[in-house]
């Protein structure tokens, strides 16, 4: 259940030129959030109020020409494997190259849904040269111009069709995700969890395999563990190491309730991990941060703090989420990071009744008001818990429009304080009433 589009075709076509279109529009609307890192091949985008995830694959090809072309056929197959819809981008002003055919010939054989997408259609004229791409064979094409935006929203009008609702899966057990870069210590974690070698199967190039789930069912605790390190597909081109590992992390994080991710502390946080904080963080996703190998630091008094300062400060404004140091090899907090885990996913799915949250946070909004706007008092009235998959809470006042982001803060920390949120990414909203 992930809803990730893969833009695949050869360089030049406008691949990222799109990518950028589809995540900044996003980031205009919704992410007003400050220091945010983005990374440029993968990120979130919505359309119509379904949100998807969408990978440039053009990011992961660098080097020479003939290396491309086998780079790029490789990243068509494990796009074909592990995306729910391909973006098959051409260049109307270049017309169909043996690549393109080549390409072509790998979707033709797939059974996913496939989109021709003609770029740098700017304007009316190229539209006949645009249905030359007929002869690809992927059935109907889809003209665009990434530059101008013309012709996306016919394009994603049709794609979203494709995706799964966010589901509430009731009932089911929780999932948690073990994500972070290679040779942390994610298979290690999971062995001693589990207390077995589990086996580790390499799929044939081709198959698909969904992630693999371990259920865990001890000591009192059950829960899934969806593991991305078990699967290492062989890749012939280095850098799709990189492509592959990331699409399995972010099909394992859109399944999850709970996000553990595991950092080696003789490297620290590193902006790849960063960047799966966040992606986690605009999911809605539970956060735990494991910092292993933490037998490998020499420590002072002051070494824990200063390395929980560190990493804090580096996902910030998000802050509130628990930190586990743990050591695999000497099995040190491995059984605290899943109760952790177990807490972060209680107060991710916990009610506050209305009463409590009135009680607790009337009296504050009364003694710290939103500063008036225009000669214009905001008076908040009522709050209450909005049902979902994740915190959500909406304000009942006069003048939601005047009410700022510093106030939204407050208000978030004040919530965070009364009430045990760690964790979890909160959302507030301000209604009339
Ligand atoms: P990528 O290698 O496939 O990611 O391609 P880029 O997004 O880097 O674009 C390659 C070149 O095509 C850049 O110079 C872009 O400005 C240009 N380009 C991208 N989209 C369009 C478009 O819709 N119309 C025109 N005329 N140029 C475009
Ligand atoms: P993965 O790629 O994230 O699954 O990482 P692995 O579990 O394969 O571990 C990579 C290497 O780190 C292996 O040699 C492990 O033995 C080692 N390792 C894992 N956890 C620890 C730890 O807590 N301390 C130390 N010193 N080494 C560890």
């Amino acid at each position: 259940m992930s809803n990730i589009i893969a833009i695949v075709g050869r360089p030049n076509v406008g691949k990222s030129t799109l990518y950028n279109r589809l995540t900044e529009s996003r980031k205009a609307i919704v992410d007003d959030m400050s220091g945010v890192t983005r990374d440029r091949h993968y990120g979130q985008a919505e359309w119509v109020g379904k949100t998807f995830t969408v990978i440039d694959t053009g990011g992961y090809v660098h080097g020479s020409e003939d290396i491309f072309e086998a780079a790029i056929r490789e990243q068509v197959l494990i796009a074909i494997e592990e995306a729910s819809v391909i973006l098959f981008m051409v260049d109307v002003t270049v017309g169909i190259t043996d690549l393109d055919d080549d390409i072509a010939h790998l979707l033709r054989r797939s059974n996913k849904p496939v989109f021709v997408v003609v770029n740098k259609v700017d304007h009316h004229q190229l539209h006949t040269d645009a249905s030359t791409f007929y002869a690809l064979g992927l059935g109907e094409i889809y003209n665009i111009s990434s530059m101008t935006g013309s012709g996306t929203g016919e394009l994603l009008d049709e794609v979203v069709k494709h995706f799964d609702e966010v589901q509430e899966d009731e009932g089911s057990l929780p999932k948690y995700a073990i994500v972070g870069r290679p040779n942390v210590g994610k298979s290690s974690f999971i062995n001693a969890l589990i207390g077995k070698e589990r086996n580790i199967v390499t799929p044939i190039a081709g198959t698909t395999r969904d992630s693999i789930q371990i259920h865990y069912n001890q000591f009192g605790h059950e829960f899934m563990l969806i593991d991305t390190a078990g699967l290492r597909r062989k890749t012939k081109v280095k850098e799709n190491i990189e492509f592959y590992s990331v699409m399995r992390t972010i099909k394992a994080l859109e399944e999850a309730d709970v996000v553990i991710l595991m950092i080696d502390a003789t490297e620290g946080l590193e902006s790849q991990d960063v960047n799966i904080f966040h992606l986690a963080e605009k999911n809605k996703k539970g956060v735990v941060l494991l910092v292993n190998k933490w037998d490998l630091v020499d420590k002072d008094h002051k070494t824990l703090k200063r390395f929980e300062e560190e990493i804090r400060n580096k996902t910030a404004p998000f802050t509130d989420y628990p930190i586990v140091f743990t050591s695999v090899i000497e099995k040190q907090r491995i059984f605290k990071a899943i109760e952790v885990a177990t807490k972060v996913y209680e107060n991710k799915y916990k009610k506050i009744p209305t009463s409590k949250l009135n009680d607790v946070m009337l009296p504050i909004i009364e003694n710290y008001p939103p500063p008036a706007t225009k000669g214009k008092y905001i008076k908040i009235k009522y709050v209450t818990q909005i049902t979902g998959r994740s915190p959500m809470f909406a304000f009942f006042c006069n003048l939601p429009q005047y009410i700022k982001d510093p106030y939204k803060r407050f208000i978030e920390n004040k919530l965070r304080e009364h009430f045990d949120f760690t964790g979890v990414p909160i959302q507030i909203f301000f209604r009339q009433k």
